[in-house]
């Protein structure tokens, strides 16, 4: 069946004129109750004639994701969702307060198979993509919890959007679309592990949003240790897309790099770090790495990343020390996880006694 939260309002219109014949201001219509009044019944649209609620019930359907668990902070106010998609899958997405508004940050895959040594997210490899519906219906059910709507978005829960691209366009389409949600994609920030056709493919669509590339060590043989991605993509090859990425959009691109004691923490990494992006229009997050307890890496000292983050701002290089939220629920950077069929892993913010909810 298909499902129409999926579709832009062109194609929701060509749909519904070949399904049920009827004009293009009921297609307008119906996809501004999914995405604007973003309710997830036919039933609810109350200015569509009944018995085309009904047809629409029998033709299509609305992707459904329900909140299975809602973990609550008690450091800050950082919430974390569990929610299940209609196969029984379940992702999570974190919900962030910012000075300038809620920032939610989503997943776009089931699981993920990029590797990385860190990151709890590709534990189990990847299950599949997510469509655009379901990435819509994360946000969207977010809201609805919270009450609110969020200003930002960030393209950085559980999977590698660039590896689900054509839905993630599709997504991002949506859901800034005029007769949707209108988030503005300069809100919006996505995160790859450096994937570089998909790099040049989403430069060509020039969005506007900023791209921010998980780099976090500066030479082959590291890189290639903790990110598998790096052997397909090298460091040297990651970087001519970034250039170029930069050249042809004119956004600035934000390098990730999580310390991992003993790995890329040292001074020598630093000045590896900085002579790799002297030049470049960029920003450098850092971010201590989060525990995940069947990973091996160790977040570095304190002292160590402050010596990192001085060092390379005495070298030019324009870098900052990721704020940590939601640490107390695992909701932080590479500690969400995929959870399969009929299973529920609410992950640390259990054992640590966090308030929860089951909705
Ligand atoms: N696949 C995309 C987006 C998801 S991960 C990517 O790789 O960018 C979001 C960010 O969290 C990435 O920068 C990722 O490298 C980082 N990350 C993963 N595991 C982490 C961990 N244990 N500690 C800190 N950051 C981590």
């Amino acid at each position: 069946m298909t499902d129409l939260l999926s579709l832009p309002l062109p194609e929701l219109a060509r749909w519904m004129a070949q399904e049920t014949g009827e004009p293009g201001f009921r297609a307008k219509q119906l996809y501004q109750w999914l995405h604007q009044k973003q309710v997830t019944s036919f039933d609810a649209m109350t200015n569509l004639p009944a018995a085309l609620r009904q047809k629409l019930g029998k033709l299509g359907k609305i992707a459904q994701v329900e909140t299975e668990l809602l973990l609550e902070s008690k450091l800050d106010e950082t919430r974390k969702f569990l929610f299940r998609l209609e196969d029984g899958n379940c992702v999570e997405t974190v919900w962030m307060e910012y000075h300038h508004g809620p920032s939610l940050c989503i997943s776009t895959q089931v699981g993920c198979r990029m590797g990385c040594r860190f990151c709890a997210s590709t534990l189990d490899g990847l299950e599949r993509n997510l469509t655009p519906g379901e990435m819509l219906g994360e946000i969207y059910e977010a809201q609805r919890q919270m009450g609110r709507r969020i200003s930002s978005l960030v393209l950085m829960g559980i999977g590698e959007p660039l590896d689900n691209l054509p839905n993630v366009l599709t997504f991002l389409g949506i859901l800034s679309s005029a007769e949707g949600q209108r988030l503005g994609l300069r809100h919006v920030s996505l995160s790859t592990c450096g994937l570089v056709d998909g790099i040049r493919a989403l430069m060509k669509e020039n969005l506007g949003l900023t791209l921010s590339v998980s780099l976090h060590a500066a030479n082959d043989e590291t890189r290639s240790g903790i990110m598998p991605v790096n052997r397909r993509y090298p460091i040297g090859e990651l970087m001519e897309a970034c250039r170029e990425y930069f050249r042809v959009t004119g956004r600035r691109i934000s390098y990730e790099y999580a310390l991992i004691d003993g790995v890329n923490d040292s001074e020598a990494k630093a000045r590896e770090l900085a002579a790799l992006l002297r030049g470049q229009n960029c920003h450098v997050n850092l971010i201590p790495v989060n525990p995940v307890k069947e990973r091996e890496t160790k977040r570095s000292s304190r002292a160590a990343v402050e010596r990192f983050v001085r060092q390379l701002g005495e070298l030019g290089i324009n870098a900052t020390v990721r704020r940590e939220l939601g640490t107390d629920i695992s909701a932080a950077c590479g500690q969400l996880r995929r959870t399969g069929q009929g299973k529920v892993s609410a992950g640390a913010g259990l054992e640590a006694g966090t308030r929860t909810s089951t909705v």
